[in-house]
């Protein structure tokens, strides 16, 4: 490991917040979130997600990775 441990968190990004209106730093973490109820796409039934927190405002947004 070479990276440097300035980083105050692991899981903190910068980035931009809607209702902030400015760059501001997220916790970020991945949750695999099932959607059983399409039975036709079983292989797809289990989406990962990206889930960002604004720090200074505690707002949440999740994305799904696998949008293009
Ligand atoms: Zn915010």
């Amino acid at each position: 490991m070479s990276k440097s441990k300035s980083s105050p968190r692991n899981n903190e990004f910068v980035e931009e917040c809607p209702s902030c209106e400015s760059r501001t730093p997220h916790d970020v973490s991945i949750e695999i979130k099932t959607e059983s109820r399409k039975r036709e796409n079983r292989e797809f039934s289990r989406e990962p997600y990206r889930v960002a927190q604004c720090t200074r405002c505690g707002d949440t947004r999740s994305q799904r990775m696998n949008d293009a």
